[in-house]
C-alpha cells in the first residue's frame, strides 16, 4: 500500500519505519523533522522511575513499550550506521531529605505492587556507586531496567534508515525508500477508496531551536520546493493515512471534525550541559553512570548522562502558555541539579530549550481509527512519555493501518488508547494531572 504519514516527530518517523519494513510505500509530510516536542525530550525510557500515583492505566503501556526498544535498536543497526543514542545505564531515584525519602518509599511500594523492580540504596551504597553525587542526599532506590535514548540521534538514524536502500538479505520484505514532502497538511478528504491530503506550501517558520545544532532532517530530507514549485498549496493521494501531528491535530480539517481531541500544551524547559576541561579524573568518562531522578524538597529534577559525558537536565512542567524558555523554570532546574550533583556548577550550559508536550487529560495517548474515515489512523497525545511509548504506538498503528490481526494483549492495550474516550463532545474535565511530574 501507499501510506502517508502526517508529522515527522518521534511517533511519525517510527511508524513510517515500521510501515516501510513491512513492505509499504511511505510518504512523510511535515514542515520539519523532529523539531516539535521530540526536539526537547531527554529520552528517558523509564516506566519504573516515571510511575505517578493514580496513573495505573499507563503502567502496562510503558512497561510493554520499554520491552520493544532493544528490538527496534537491533533492527535499526542493521539498516544504518548512524548513532541512535540508546544506552542501558539504569536509573537511580533519590531524595534530598527525610520527607523526600519517605515519598520515594511510598512510590516504591506502588512500583513493587505492580511487579516493577526497584532496589533500595543506602546513603553509603549510593556514595560507592555514584561518588560525584552530593553526600547529603538521603539515599533512595535503583531502577536498573530503566534506560535512555537520545531522541535527536534516534530520529536522525530513523530518517536515514527510511531514506536509504536496504540490504534485501536483512530486510527481504521492505518497501522502497520513503518520500518526504515539506509542508503542513491542512485537510484530508476521501477520494473513492483513497485519501487526498492538501498540503500548505513550506509550512510555518520552523520553531526556535534554542541552539545552533542541526535538527535531524536537513534541507535535503524535506523536498518542499519539489512538491510545490509555485509556492501554492499542493496535494497528494494515498491508500491509508497516519495522522501523527502532535499538538496540531486540531488544525487538520476532515479529521478534527470527526475526532475532536482534547489535547492541551504542557510546556517544559530542559537544559543541555557539556563537561569542561579537567572535570573528570583520568580514566573517568562521566560524572554519573546512571540517570538520576531526584526529589529535592518536593521538587523533581532529572540528570541524564549522555555518551559524550554531557548532561541533559529537566524538566519543568508548565501550563502557563509561555512557548519560550521560562527564567524561573531554568533557575529551579539549575538549583536542584547543583544540589544533587555539585559538579554541574562547573559545566558549560550549552542549550536551554522549551517545547510543549501534547497532553491528554489522563496522560494516555490517543491511538485508533478515525470514525467515518476508516483508512485514517490517529496517533497523538503522547504527553510526557512519547519517546518511551513510540515503538509500541508505531507497531500498533502499523497493524491498524494494514488490517493486521491483533493478539489479545495488543487489542487490550489499544482499547486503553481509544481516542474516542476524550473527543471534545464527551471530554472529561481537564485535570492538571502533570503537576510536579518531570518528563
Ligand atoms: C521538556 C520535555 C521533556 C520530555 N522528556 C521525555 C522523556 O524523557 N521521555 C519520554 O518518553 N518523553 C519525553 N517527553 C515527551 C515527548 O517528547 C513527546 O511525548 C513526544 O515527543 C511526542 O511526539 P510526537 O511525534 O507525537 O509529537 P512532536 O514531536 O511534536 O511531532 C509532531 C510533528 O508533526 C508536525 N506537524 C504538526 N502539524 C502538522 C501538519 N498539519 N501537517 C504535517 N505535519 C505536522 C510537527 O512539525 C512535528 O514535526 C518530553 C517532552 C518535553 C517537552
Amino acid at each position: 500500500m501507499h501510506i502517508a504519514v502526517v508529522g515527522a516527530g518521534i511517533v511519525g518517523v517510527q511508524t513510517a519505519w515500521q510501515l516501510r519494513r513491512r513492505g509499504h510505500r511511505v510518504v512523510v509530510v511535515s514542515p520539519d523533522v523532529g523539531e516539535g516536542a521530540s526536539w526537547a525530550a531527554a529520552g528517558m525510557l523509564a516506566p519504573v522511575s516515571e510511575v505517578q500515583f493514580g496513573q495505573e492505566r499507563l503502567y502496562p503501556l510503558m512497561m510493554r513499550a520499554r520491552e520493544e526498544y532493544p528490538a527496534l535498536i537491533e533492527d535499526l543497526e542493521r539498516a544504518t550506521t548512524r548513532p541512535h543514542g540508546y544506552r542501558e545505564n539504569g536509573m537511580v531515584l533519590l531524595g534530598w531529605d527525610a520527607a523526600d525519602r519517605r515519598a520515594l518509599d511510598d512510590r516504591a511500594a506502588v512500583q513493587r505492587g505492580h511487579g516493577m523492580e526497584v532496589r533500595e540504596l543506602t546513603g553509603r551504597g549510593l556514595r560507592r556507586a555514584e561518588p560525584a553525587l552530593n553526600p547529603r542526599l538521603a539515599g533512595g532506590y535503583a531502577a536498573p531496567e530503566d534506560q535512555q535514548v537520545d531522541p535527536r540521534l534516534l530520529i536522525g538514524a530513523l530518517t536515514d534508515a527510511l531514506g536509504r536502500e536496504l540490504d534485501p538479505a536483512a530486510f527481504p520484505e521492505a518497501g522502497p525508500p520513503a518520500e518526504w514532502v515539506r509542508g503542513k497538511v491542512t485537510r484530508i478528504d476521501a477520494e473513492g477508496e483513497r485519501w487526498r491530503l492538501t498540503v500548505s506550501a513550506g509550512g510555518d517558520e520552523p520553531p526556535p531551536r534554542g541552539d545552533e545544532s542541526s535538527p535531524p532532517g536537513d534541507e535535503s530530507t524535506l523536498a518542499g520546493d519539489e512538491s510545490s514549485p509555485t509556492g501554492d498549496d499542493s496535494s497528494l493521494t494515498a491508500d491509508r493515512v497516519l495522522v501523527a501531528a502532535g499538538l496540531s491535530h486540531g488544525e487538520i480539517a476532515g479529521v478534527t471534525e470527526r475526532l475532536p481531541l482534547d489535547l492541551r500544551p504542557v510546556h517544559g524547559d530542559v537544559l543541555r550541559l557539556r563537561l569542561t576541561p579537567g572535570q573528570l579524573l583520568p580514566g573517568e568518562a562521566h560524572l554519573i553512570g546512571a540517570t538520576v531522578r531526584a526529589t529535592v524538597r518536593g521538587r523533581q529534577v532529572y540528570l541524564v548522562p549522555r555518551e559524550d559525558g554531557g548532561l541533559v537536565v529537566g524538566a519543568s512542567v508548565r501550563e502557563d502558555g509561555l512557548a519560550g524558555v521560562s527564567a524561573g523554570g531554568v533557575q529551579e532546574l539549575l538549583d536542584d541539579a547543583v544540589a544533587v550533583l555539585p559538579a554541574v556548577k562547573d559545566m558549560e550550559l550549552v542549550e536551554m530549550t522549551a517545547r510543549a508536550r501534547p497532553g491528554t487529560p489522563d496522560d494516555v495517548p490517543c491511538l485508533g481509527r478515525v470514525p467515518g474515515a476508516e483508512g485514517v489512523v490517529v496517533s497523538t497525545g503522547y504527553s510526557r512519555h512519547g519517546i518511551l511509548l513510540a515503538p509500541l504506538g508505531a507497531r500498533l498503528a502499523a497493524e491498524l493501518l494494514t488490517d493486521h490481526p491483533l493478539g489479545d494483549r495488543d487489542a487490550a492495550l489499544l482499547a486503553g488508547m481509544d481516542p474516542a474516550r476524550f473527543t471534545s463532545a464527551q471530554a472529561a474535565p481537564s485535570t492538571p494531572s502533570l503537576e510536579g511530574a518531570p518528563a
